[in-house]
């Protein structure tokens, strides 16, 4: 994600308060919101509990009190941990009676198992997350593998020793994600559930994972929008190796356009890292307005010289990188080129010197 902060005509209903590790914050009745630290840059997520009933499988027409838990956190001691205190200062000794997963990334998914198995809870997802989680816990196919350094290769970074360092660092999707849950329960775009008091619908996002899902309550104007809507980050928005030609920003900025159409402005957003908002349409227009000067701003550099996406990443980089850093902004880089490409804007040519991909504006 990269950071850049326009967040000042955004209205935040909670103002600077953020949830103790373990602790809850009421959002709204029978909705609670939890921080859980990360080891990165990024240093937090947030999860939702809410209060739910789900029918009884022992007793047929009853029903069971509890709760849905959206999203994980990472596995980790001190994530588990958090969610024990969870379990102690907030669960009124109720079970989780499911597990839902707006997307893969391991800040979401990593313990799934975990909780799912612990309560003998289902978790529910989208397909296309739901599988792309399993191959990426069961096999060497992460940022580190032969196939993304190939990626990288060919698009400029291709300095052995760079290389070498992803390969021994970038492969630790199942140290986040150590297992991913034996079956799962499909959510799709338009999909309603139940969940407690409230009906809550399925909007399906594209670009920046295979399927993500959010969830939008139109009763009471809640809208939990996982990663495809955050307030003061924008999004990491990226090609990656497995689909090596495809154009995410585009994707990204049509599921975004579609909230915005869906969305009313005062819906209280419930974003997967920092603060819960008011303002979809302010947040919406940013995010376009951020990445349309991005566009402007490679399309200029592209003008007249042919660039790799390496060669670009001071354009939509100011600052400097570390290697973990490097990878996603490659991805990034490679999204806003694909964007101009697929557009029409610039051509793609694979150097035969070189074996690298450059792009290129005509001067008009
Ligand atoms: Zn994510």
């Amino acid at each position: 994600m990269s950071s850049h902060r326009t967040d000042a005509t955004l209205n935040y209903p909670l103002g600077d308060h953020l949830p103790p590790t373990g602790q809850a914050t009421r959002v709204a009745e029978g909705v609670y919101w939890l921080r859980m630290g990360l080891p990165f840059a990024l240093d937090h997520i947030n999860l939702w509990l809410l209060r739910d009933r789900q029918p009884d499988p022992q007793h047929p027409g009853r029903e069971r009190e509890g709760w849905t838990v959206v999203d994980c956190g990472i596995d980790n001691p001190a994530t588990r941990s958090a969610w024990q205190q969870v379990e102690a200062s907030t669960l009124q000794g109720l079970p989780v009676l499911r597990v839902i997963v707006t997307h893969m990334h391991p800040d979401h998914m990593g313990l799934a198992h975990w909780l799912c198995e612990r309560w003998q809870a289902p978790l529910w997802m989208g397909l296309a997350e739901y599988q792309a989680a399993k191959i990426a816990c069961t096999s060497q196919s992460g940022l580190g593998s032969a196939s993304a350094l190939r990626f990288f290769a060919q698009h400029g970074w291709n300095r052995e020793e760079d290389l070498a360092t992803v390969q021994r660092h970038m492969n630790h999707y199942a140290e986040m994600v150590p297992a991913v849950p034996a079956s799962h329960v499909r959510l799709m775009h338009g999909l309603t559930l139940r969940i407690g008091e409230r009906t809550w619908q399925c909007l399906s996002g594209l670009g920046h994972s295979p399927e993500h899902m959010a969830l939008y309550c139109e009763a009471d104007r809640l809208f939990i929008s996982g990663d495809m809507l955050l307030p003061s980050i924008s999004s990491n928005i990226s090609v990656y190796h497995q689909e090596p030609e495809s154009d995410p920003l585009a994707w990204f900025l049509q599921s975004l356009a579609q909230m915005q159409a869906a969305l009313p402005d005062d819906c209280l957003v419930l974003p997967s890292h920092g603060r819960p908002f008011q303002g979809v349409h302010t947040r919406v227009d940013q995010l376009q307005a951020h990445h349309a000067e991005r566009l402007a701003e490679l399309l200029a550099a592209c003008t007249g010289q042919a660039r790799s996406a390496h060669d670009v990443l001071p354009v939509l980089f100011k600052r400097p990188l570390n290697q973990q850093q490097m990878t996603f902004a490659m991805g990034e880089a490679v999204a806003h080129l694909h964007a101009l490409w697929h557009a029409g804007q610039v051509e793609r040519r694979l150097d035969a010197a070189d074996g690298v991909y450059r792009f290129r504006a005509p001067r008009h």
